[in-house]
């Protein structure tokens, strides 16, 4: 088993850290404070090409595998998680067309958007106001009339898009088939998009998200991906793709916050040492470390097994929750050993903790990603022989 990057990703990785290092990281504190979209540093990623990762090259994109994505997620994230998910937002918003739809489509309705000079942005619209985890519940309406799709209905907390200029939209074609009557959408952008309310957050400022309003938005048949009532199913394969990228965030605000809480032990005096000499602090260090150091490799490998089109659904939820709560735990650790420090503005902790905690809640909370892992082991156990053959059914059994 070889750990080893290659040339080419260990300098991509060492593009992204150093990119994160002028650009991101000097700059995050003072932009997040006017609580907007961070539009030069977004549109100097995509000038150094950190942006559109997984688009195939016949699409105009640099075809980069999932793997790829992770190192640059996970160096943005180590310097704003908020400026990593505007960075990298793209990868949701568009990774359902590169699931579903032809080389044609992407060709039509994406390549413009990855090519040009300027950024330009997608938006992955799923949620609505009584559709969160359980997506089978969105009401949005996509009614086929003629060579046209009628979409109408609400989504919200959808990152980009004010900025967006071409919408995934998960949109009902049946409404009385649940999950199987969903249907995916690319609309672009037009008067008949209307965005609403840009929401106030607790952390992740340097990301926007807001309502967005589909009135009656006419698109051509050609803006369906894949089939009518393939949604739910392109949805899934997305997410067990992106969790990886949200696990890679994590993973590098989880690092971040053992590298400030280490700086600051190792000067910090108090009772004539570095606070760092305490048992007790080193001790909350190694837990960090080994935290961080196991979500790296979760996160890596769930990615690796998506890139190799094997089923990573299990995979891909364990390394998005453990790396969420490592960075989170992490985050709460850190603010802790710089004490007071720890609880001001000025210094890094309590950034960290405030967008640390989004982790553990977009693209499916931790408790949906436990419910996916816990039912994918439930299902495996079938066919697990332990070695131990106690009887829990039958008539000898003390349980029934
Ligand atoms: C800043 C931000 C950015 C976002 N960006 C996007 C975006 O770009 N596109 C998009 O479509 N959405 C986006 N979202 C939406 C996000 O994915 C949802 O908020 C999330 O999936 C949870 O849905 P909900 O908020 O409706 O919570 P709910 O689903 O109402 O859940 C409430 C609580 O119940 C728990 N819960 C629900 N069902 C179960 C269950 N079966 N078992 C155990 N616990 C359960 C949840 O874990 C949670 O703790 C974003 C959200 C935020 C806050």
């Amino acid at each position: 088993m070889d750990f080893s990057l290659s040339d080419k990703e260990q300098k991509l990785w060492e593009r992204a850290k150093a990119f994160t290092l002028e650009h991101i990281t000097p700059r995050a504190h003072e932009l997040e404070k006017r609580d907007e979209f961070p539009k030069d540093v977004v549109q100097k990623a995509f000038e150094t090409g950190l942006m559109n990762l997984h688009i195939p090259t016949e699409a105009g994109g640099p075809g980069l595998t999932l793997l790829d994505e992770t190192f640059v997620s996970e160096a943005t994230g180590y310097g704003c998680a908020g400026m990593a998910t505007s960075i990298m937002c793209n990868n949701l918003a568009f990774a359902p067309l590169v699931i579903g739809a032809t080389i044609e489509q992407l060709k039509t309705y994406v390549e413009p958007l990855v090519t040009g000079k300027e950024a330009k942005f997608g938006a992955f619209c799923l949620t609505e106001r009584k559709a969160g985890s359980d997506a089978g519940a969105v009401a949005t309406r996509a009614i086929r009339d003629g060579d046209e799709y009628v979409i109408t209905g609400t989504k919200c907390f959808i990152t980009n898009a004010p900025q967006a200029s071409l919408y995934t939209v998960f949109a009902s074609t049946q409404p009385e088939l649940k999950t199987k009557g969903l249907s995916v959408f690319m609309v672009p952008k037009s008067k008949a998009v209307k965005i609403g309310l840009i929401e106030k957050k607790l952390g992740q400022k340097n990301s926007v998200q807001s309502e967005v309003t589909f009135e009656d938005a006419r698109v051509p048949k050609d803006c369906l991906v894949g089939k009518e009532g393939d949604g739910f199913k392109i949805a899934m394969k997305t997410l067990d793709k992106t969790r990886a990228g949200i696990a890679a965030i994590a993973t590098g605000l989880a690092q971040r916050c053992v590298d400030e809480a280490a700086r600051f032990a190792n000067i910090r005096h108090q009772f004539g040492k570095p606070v760092g000499q305490f048992q007790g602090i080193s001790f909350m260090l190694a837990d960090m470390g080994a935290r961080t150091a196991a979500a790296r490799q979760m996160t890596r490998y769930a990615a690796w097994m998506a890139d190799r089109d094997m089923p990573n659904s299990k995979d891909s939820a364990f390394a998005k929750f453990f790396a969420a709560d490592a960075a989170m735990q992490n985050a709460l650790d850190c603010v802790q050993i710089m004490g007071g420090y720890g609880y001001i503005n000025e210094y890094p902790a309590e950034k960290l903790m405030r967008d640390a905690k989004l982790l553990q809640i977009y693209e499916g909370t931790n408790q949906i990603q436990r419910l996916v892992s816990g039912n994918i082991i439930l299902r495996e156990s079938a066919n697990i022989d332990t070695g131990f053959h106690v009887k829990y059914d039958g008539k000898d059994s003390p349980m029934f």
